[in-house]
């Protein structure tokens, strides 16, 4: 039996999911620092709301239990919440597991052909690694000004492009695509592609004109809006997620999903979330008034920031090296910032908007970093 004989000693990955570089989450520790201020991963920076946390320990005493596989009471109160049909929303573990199902359903090769999947430059890197597992050629285009560039997205559709995929507003680099802009997009895209629009950081956009999603998903069959607890409403350690799509899309996603995805607590907890009176108003305002405090303070000090309407922004050193240096003089302070070499900004840190406390321990690090002072614990 030759066949035996040259098959390999032990079992084999896929060639391409070797090439994949695993998502490197934000750090959360330092050694020697005896506070940490973490400001890497976008968490919001109020903790999570009150309400939450006691629902999450209410339903410890029901953990035997299955939770609903269907996520309907939550589904129920993310459709009263936001005005939205029920039956057109699906919840994963995280807006990731989404993304993944996704680039599975839509961008799998077909026959052999390889799918196309496209997204920004700079684009949020779990689109590249999902989509890289799925079997797909994931193809970053050129943005301007760290802007998804509307005419080069179209520009680059091939006949085996599935899915466009836009962060907006976009982490790492905090730009918003303007409305008219997402919408030519979308007029621009054949209409058997996929578009993504993927709206974590909805809450924190300001701008009148700015629709998270919803206007596309009704508009037609081929958009999704996903959206997320991680961010506003502080429960990235439940991992809670949700799309907004066509029903054909919802049906499609909810044949492979994982059965049970939405934990009992992290249910309860969601629930809970959008029940808190204010707390998205509250985090908004702070994050608003902190976010533009904290970038000025940087600016006075030479530090050039990205424009942002995140909770979180892009600071410039202008090379790598004064970029590490600043990190390693934030970290030496017990704050620990987002390095972007893996995105390919190694010249920038990525910030966090924290608390007012975190917001300024990061103004003064770095004000001692540009004057030169050496760093102290
Ligand atoms: C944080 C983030 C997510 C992931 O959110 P989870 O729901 O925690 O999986 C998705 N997209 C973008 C752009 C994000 O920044």
């Amino acid at each position: 039996m030759t066949e035996i004989l040259t098959r390999p000693s032990a079992p084999q990955p896929r060639a391409s999911v070797m090439q994949i570089h695993a998502y490197t989450p934000g750090e959360s520790e330092v050694s020697g620092a005896n506070r940490i201020i973490k400001l890497s991963a976008n968490e919001g920076a109020f903790g999570p709301p009150p309400s939450a946390q006691a629902a999450y320990l209410k339903v410890a005493a029901e953990m035997h239990r299955y939770p609903d596989g269907a996520s309907i009471a939550l589904r129920r109160a993310i459709g009263a919440r936001f005005g939205l049909d029920p039956e057109r929303i699906v919840c994963g573990t995280g807006s990731d597991e989404l993304i993944q199902h996704l680039c599975h359903i839509y961008a799998g090769p077909v026959d052999g052909i390889q799918a196309d999947i496209l997204m920004s430059a700079h684009g949020f890197s779990m689109y590249e690694i999902s989509g890289t597992y799925a079997g797909a050629h994931v193809i970053k285009v050129p943005e301007q000004n760290l802007t998804a560039d509307v005419d080069a997205l179209i520009a680059a559709v091939t006949p085996n492009t599935r899915i466009v995929f836009l962060a907006n507003p976009n982490n790492p680099t905090g730009s918003l695509l303007p409305q008219a802009e997402v919408e030519r997009l979308r007029a621009g895209l054949p209409a058997d592609v996929l578009l993504v629009l993927d709206a974590a950081y909805a809450e924190y956009v300001d701008d009148p004109e700015y629709d998270p999603g919803v206007k596309l998903v009704d508009a037609g069959e081929n958009t999704v809006m996903l959206r997320t607890f991680s961010k506003v409403f502080g429960m990235g350690g439940m991992r809670v997620g949700w799309g907004y799509a066509p029903p054909a899309i919802i049906d499609a996603i909810n044949r492979v999903r994982g059965v049970f995805n939405v934990n009992i607590a992290a249910q309860a907890a969601a629930i809970a979330a959008l029940a808190e009176p204010g707390w998205v108003e509250a985090s908004v305002a702070h994050n608003t008034k902190w976010r533009t405090w904290l970038m000025a303070a940087l600016e006075q000090v030479g530090i050039k920031c990205w424009p942002s309407v995140g909770n979180f922004f892009l600071a410039d050193f202008g090379s790598k090296a004064q970029a590490d240096a600043a990190n390693a003089h934030l970290k030496s302070r017990g704050i620990i910032i987002r390095a972007m070499g893996g995105y390919g900004l190694a010249q920038t840190l990525r910030i966090t908007v924290g608390s007012e406390e975190d917001c300024r321990a990061v103004a003064a690090a770095l004000a001692d970093f540009m004057a030169g002072n050496p760093s102290h614990g």
